[in-house]
């Protein structure tokens, strides 16, 4: 925690693993979306860091729900949701 009252949350995407079956895009548009490689990346809003082989983003307790749902729903497990 780091002084907020509210949780933040990192989320981590393997993109060598992804498949881009779009299934994280359609639980948690929020957050996910298929780019142009197409392979998971975070939404700009959120987004921290997107490269070749990882994206990563940060987002707020209101969104938890929704990236732990597509965490656990995504079928190569390449989705890593992290309390920071
Ligand atoms: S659910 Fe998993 S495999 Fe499917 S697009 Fe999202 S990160 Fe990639």
């Amino acid at each position: 925690m780091n002084g907020d009252l509210m949780a933040k949350y990192k989320v981590t995407i393997d993109k060598v693993t992804c498949i881009g079956c779009g299934l994280c895009a359609s639980i948690c548009p929020d957050v996910f979306e298929l780019g142009e490689d197409v392979k998971a990346r975070i939404v700009e809003a959120h987004r921290t860091f997107n490269d070749d082989v990882k994206a990563e983003g940060v987002v707020k307790e209101a969104l938890s729900n929704c990236v732990k749902d597509a965490e656990s729903s995504c079928p190569t497990t390449s989705i890593t949701v992290k309390e920071e």
